[in-house]
């Protein structure tokens, strides 16, 4: 197979490129370790203070997979409790059962796993539905475990299991040995959190935040990714179930109330969604205030609501966001989610490198082709009728007033939308029915006229996101750093920055998205689409927004791309830019095509020029857009 695109799998990366991938830095981290560790010292080693402690820290573990479900992947989970209860009960109840499941180790595997299959079971018939849905299911059956676990024999009934009474149940390690060995997996957890959000898994994650839309446009299943992220937040929730009840030595259906969940939430979010050390700090201050704060635990609820309603007025972010001063400190201390891997000096990439456009994918010889297709929304005929065909190394643009189907259009053919009726095809293959995901894994790329980007991130990692599905790599090598995800996300980073200097934003690689204007922003779609190596691009209204010498570097990097092969459908204000690079023109209105051709014939055609571009043919040649004033009315 020939690389994609002239990047190469295994071709190293652009010429000086250097990268730094800091997503662990060892001084702060072992600073934060100290801390806790020494608590101790601070607020006394007797058992009640240990165990008060022990029980904070177990419930930052379970906010850590909370974190990772709702704030790194962007799922309504609202009944962690309920992960965290089974993880406890399922050790609890083995350990009081059978004395060779009473020890550390077999309650830490026997609850995860437990946790885990719960996740999965409670996962996967209401994650197709997502969204609210999801919200109210995780909530139920959060509410509907500690009603159930009260009337099981087996576990103990209302009374719960008291471990203290088994008589092979010994607490070893215990005391200070145990407390130490909780900071080590809160602090493991933690660096395994850190390297999530930065591997192509927290990537994935990130793109699925931003929404489903973009995820699958670049071929990422939003179901199969948001199994991960529940299968993968289980684990530390169900392991602080464990550990709650081994060092509580007592598990009550008192303590899986979906109040468990409720505060679990608000530690999420006063800690600071999706930040890293987040749910430590919110655990610290939710939790650690009831604990420590005697009086405080009946005004619990309220002083919740107070601190909740402060953070959402005064830092949305959480305390742990980077807009703090000390979120910043943080960051840096745990590798916090916007994050520069790159200084600007370092990257020598040249604008307008043509290097990652010169070389076909696989020499492709199929063209898409769309034969009658029509798409109605109630009673608008949005697309009528419609056939064009899209051919490999050509540029297809379809023009025509607002509202008349374009990005309909693009959404059909990108799977987004089905048609009523008509066929669309690649080749042989029939692509009407297909998801986004899996038109996208098959070749063809698309932008979006309002741009979708992960605008918590980077420039660059919103490329790599894309290139990630072109570069070979494990998921769980690049979470854990080795060898071969290390060199999977260099190349990917590689790959990305050259795609973004093709586009010539190379200099703006570690800037953060949401700092973009519009413009800039679609250029980076452009950059992510080409990065996936598609057979064919879908460009809606890519130049919008751009400045003149945008708009003429966008001309070249379409030229190049048809050059090597890749087939483009253009929806387009810009006549001039139409004329200029396309070789077939289709001119839709009110959903049907009115005129299609060469762009010579649409060019000298009159009606088209009059009514559609509203000028006169020896204007034609200015630079004008049409349906002026009425342009950028959204769209998918
Ligand atoms: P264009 O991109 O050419 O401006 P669109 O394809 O966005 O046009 O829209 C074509 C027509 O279909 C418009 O009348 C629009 O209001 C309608 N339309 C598009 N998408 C939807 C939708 N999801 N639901 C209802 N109507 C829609
Ligand atoms: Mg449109």
């Amino acid at each position: 197979m020939n690389p994609p695109l002239g990047i190469g799998r295994r071709t190293p990366g652009a010429g000086g490129v250097r990268t730094r991938f800091r997503w662990f830095r060892p001084a702060p981290l072992l600073a934060v370790i100290v801390v806790v560790a020494g608590l101790p010292l601070l607020l006394g080693a007797d058992d009640v203070v240990l165990g008060q402690i022990e029980f904070v820290l177990a419930l930052s573990l379970a906010a850590i997979g909370l974190n990772i479900v709702s704030g790194y992947a962007g799922q309504l989970a609202l009944g962690p409790g309920a992960m965290f209860a089974i993880g406890a009960y399922t050790a609890a109840v083995l350990a009081a059962h059978f004395p060779w499941a009473a020890g550390l180790p077999f309650m830490c595997v026997s609850g995860t796993l437990a946790a885990v299959l719960a996740g999965l079971v409670i996962a996967i018939p209401s994650l197709r539905a997502g969204g609210f849905y999801l919200g109210m299911v995780t909530l139920l059956i959060a509410a509907a475990v500690p009603t159930v676990v009260s009337n099981l024999a087996a576990t103990g009934g209302s009374g719960g299991i008291l471990l203290l009474q088994v008589s092979w149940f010994n607490q070893v390690p215990g005391g200070i040995l145990l407390y130490l060995l909780m900071v080590v997996l809160v602090v493991v957890f933690l660096i395994f959190s850190s390297a999530l959000l930065h591997s192509r898994l927290g990537r994935r994650f990130g793109a699925l935040r931003s929404g489903e839309v973009l995820a699958s446009s670049l071929g990422i299943s939003g179901y199969r990714t948001k199994l991960l992220a529940f299968v993968l937040g289980a684990i530390p929730t169900g392991m602080a179930g464990v550990l709650y009840v081994y060092s509580q030595q007592v598990m009550s259906p008192q303590s899986a109330t979906t109040n468990l969940s409720i505060s679990l939430l608000a530690v999420v979010v006063i800690g600071g969604f999706g930040t890293v050390v987040g749910p430590l700090l919110g655990s610290a201050i939710v939790f650690g205030s009831g604990e420590f704060l005697g009086g405080l635990q009946e005004l619990q609820g309220i002083v919740y609501g107070v601190l909740l309603l402060l953070v959402v007025e005064f830092m949305p972010e959480g305390l742990a966001g980077s807009s703090q001063p000390w979120g910043r400190f943080l960051g840096r201390v745990s590798g916090g989610r916007l994050r520069r891997t790159t200084t600007a000096g370092e990257v020598s990439v040249q604008p307008r490198s043509s290097a990652a456009l010169d070389v076909p994918r696989i020499a492709n010889s199929n063209k898409v082709v769309l034969t009658g297709v029509s798409k109605s929304f109630g009673g608008i005929h949005a697309v009528s009728c419609v056939d064009l065909v899209v051919s490999p190394g050509a540029v297809h643009a379809v023009i025509g007033p607002n509202g008349s189907g374009k990005t309909t259009l693009v959404n059909l053919i990108s799977g987004y939308q089905h048609p009523d009726s008509g066929e669309i095809a690649l080749g042989e293959r029939r692509l009407d029915g297909l998801r986004p995901y899996r038109l996208s894994q098959l070749g063809i790329a698309r932008t979006f006229q309002t741009p979708r980007l992960n605008l918590e991130t980077t420039v660059i990692e919103n490329v790599m996101v894309a290139a990630d599905r072109w570069v070979r790599g494990r998921d769980f090598s690049s979470v854990l750093r080795g060898p071969g995800g290390r060199r999977a996300d260099r190349e990917s980073r590689a790959r990305a920055l050259q795609c973004l200097a093709s586009v010539g934003l190379a200099g703006l690689a570690d800037e953060p998205a949401d700092k973009m204007p519009h413009g800039i922003q679609r250029l980076i779609e452009v950059a992510r689409a080409i990065s996936m190596s598609p057979w064919f691009i879908l460009l809606d209204e890519p130049a919008a927004g751009l400045a003149t010498a945008e708009i003429e570097n966008l001309t070249q990097v379409i030229r190049r791309l048809t050059q090597s092969g890749v087939g483009i459908l253009l929806v387009e204000h810009n006549v001039p830019v139409v004329l200029d690079i396309s070789d077939e023109i289709t001119v839709l209105n009110f959903g049907k095509v009115i005129r299609h051709g060469s762009s010579e014939d649409v060019r000298r055609d009159p009606d088209v020029i009059q009514v559609f571009l509203g000028v006169t043919e020896t204007d034609a040649g200015a630079s004008f857009v049409f349906g002026q004033g009425e342009r950028d009315a959204g769209g998918a």
